[in-house]
């Protein structure tokens, strides 16, 4: 069963087998694996249950409603913003539905830090992920002028690009998938996962913000959550307290190691090494109408620049253009910002991911806020700088042989750039925290997996170095960023770790 806050009308003691943390990709295959082997799963949710009637396209619904911190999470110094989802099914309700297996380098690289795990150990996971998901490739033909725009530029340059694969059914290429998908074409954990879960006997409490674990010498005790008001976002007063056998943190990186920390369970480096994927953009200016706020969001890549030596590499994708985030990614404020808006329908968007974790950088570090909420620290240094001026370039000169009119870069004083010549100006656009637009849809690491506990917070069965009977399955636990969208991986990898929690509960 779901139930949602308001069904919650009295105080609950709950005795399941399992007890998950988070219904993302991490959660709900968990949820889902270990109730079909007969385990008693309770989940808990913190986001609301919506389904596609509520989706009703609107930014301004969505991003309170499906976002943590009402879509306005950043970095605590508010350069980098901070998109991750928040609802029954995680980021998979508002994600752009780009599915990759984890690449099968960086499988291997994390072996050096202990790493059970071989690119044949995950092959049948994603085989059944991809099924389950519907997961497919991409006809060029299907892709929006958005995404069409960088795979010709890159074509034209030589660069290696490909259309993307997408986990959709009867997709109508609406362009709404950050809002929630009005026609549940897109199959996220709440039309997948979750709901076969549920149908072997698994419950889901959501609007339930789990505030603490409980444990004591080897053992996790309990998981305490508060019940929130649906409409409100308020605490009802109602208390959930689940004393289960096993405990599965997947609340997704940031939120579950803050719930270590906020439970006192601080052994080994809890929130360190968080990767991002740091973001940055360019905007192309074409002729012709682009209109990127129809069609598949994202249905091109390419990782033509993706093992760059010296220099952390990085990937190129396509970002949607819906007003309310490309008006807040835009440099500028008023009239500069306004015309520059009125462009929109000619506008196309090109984003570069640098895969952090791979240069010695330390990646980000996650501590509390007063509120008890994650407040993350991502310092960059030169290493990231030269990643965004390359990215930078290189989304430049892909939309210029193109045949785009003028980029815009998103520093804070926006440069224009009309030919290759003008791509020298990216090399002394001063960069600092705040002095360009730097974003994050991709978080992973803080709970990394190793053997060694000085060094991971989970041993390589995601098993808790210091407690028996609590796991982390969710993106927190790689060592790395992965330099391709993650959430094929998490479903991949808790789809795996799930018969390591299943032994824990004899
Ligand atoms: C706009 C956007 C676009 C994206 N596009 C793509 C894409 O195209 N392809 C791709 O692969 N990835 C994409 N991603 C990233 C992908 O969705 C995430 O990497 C993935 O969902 C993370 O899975 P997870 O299980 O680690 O955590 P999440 O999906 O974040 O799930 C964690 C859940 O736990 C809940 N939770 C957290 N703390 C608590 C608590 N204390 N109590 C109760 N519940 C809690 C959260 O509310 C959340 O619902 C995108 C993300 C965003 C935001």
């Amino acid at each position: 069963m779901i139930f949602k806050g308001n069904q919650v009308t009295q105080d609950l003691v709950l005795k399941p087998d399992v007890c998950i943390v988070g219904s993302g990709p991490g959660g709900s295959m968990a949820a889902s694996r270990l109730s079909a082997q007969g385990a008693k799963v309770v989940v808990l949710e913190e986001g609301g249950y919506h389904q596609k009637d509520e989706f009703d396209m609107q930014e301004a619904t969505a991003f309170p409603r499906l976002y943590q911190d009402r879509g306005n999470r950043a970095t605590a110094d508010l350069s980098i913003a901070v998109l991750q989802g928040r609802a029954v099914g995680g980021g998979t309700v508002v994600n752009w539905t780009t599915s990759y297996r984890t690449p099968d380098d960086v499988i291997n690289r994390w072996r050096d830090e202990g790493s059970i795990l071989t690119p044949a150990l995950l092959k049948p996971h994603f085989d059944e992920v991809e099924q389950r998901l519907g997961i497919q490739k991409v006809d060029y033909d299907d892709t929006n002028a958005n995404n069409r725009s960088l795979y010709d530029g890159c074509k034209k340059l030589g660069w290696q690009v490909d259309t993307t694969r997408r986990n959709v059914r009867g997709c109508l290429r609406t362009g709404y998938c950050g809002m929630g998908c009005p026609v549940d074409a897109k199959q996220s954990a709440a039309l997948t996962y979750l709901p076969d879960a549920i149908a072997k006997g698994a419950d889901l409490y959501a609007d339930c913000r789990v505030t603490r674990i409980d444990w004591n010498g080897k053992r996790a005790q309990a998981v305490i959550g508060v019940v929130l008001d649906p409409a409100s976002g308020q605490y009802t007063g109602r208390t959930i307290r689940v004393e289960p056998k096993v405990i599965v943190v997947s609340g997704g990186a940031l939120n579950s190691p803050a719930l270590l920390l906020r439970s006192g369970i601080r052994q080994g480096p809890v929130g360190e090494k968080t990767w991002l994927h740091p973001v940055v953009a360019v905007g192309a200016m074409y002729k012709s109408r682009i209109e990127g706020f129809y069609g598949a969001p994202q249905s091109v890549a390419s990782h033509h620049f993706a093992h760059r030596d010296p220099g952390a590499g990085f990937f190129m994708e396509v970002a949607p253009t819906h007003p309310m985030i490309t008006g807040i990614a835009m440099p500028g404020f008023g009239a500069p910002l306004r015309s520059r808006m009125a462009l929109l329908p000619h506008l196309a968007s090109c984003i570069s991911l640098m895969i952090d974790g791979f240069h010695g950088d330390q990646g980000g570090t996650v501590s509390l806020r007063p509120d008890g909420g994650p407040r993350l620290d991502y310092p960059f240094n030169e290493v990231h700088y030269e990643c965004f001026r390359e990215g930078m370039k290189a989304m430049a000169r892909a939309h210029l042989a193109n045949g785009a009119e003028s980029i815009t870069t998103f520093h804070a004083t926006p440069l224009v750039l009309t030919k290759e010549s003008d791509l020298a100006q990216i090399d002394h656009a001063p960069l600092g925290p705040n002095l360009f637009a730097a974003f994050t849809a991709h978080q992973m690491g803080g709970c990394r997996m190793g053997s060694d506990p000085k060094t991971s917070v989970v041993n390589p069965q995601l098993r808790h170095h210091s407690l028996e009977n609590l796991f982390v399955a969710d993106g927190s636990v790689f060592p790395t960023s992965l330099g391709v969208n993650p959430m094929e991986s998490i479903y991949g990898i808790s789809s795996w770790a799930a018969q390591h929690i299943h032994a824990a509960l004899s």
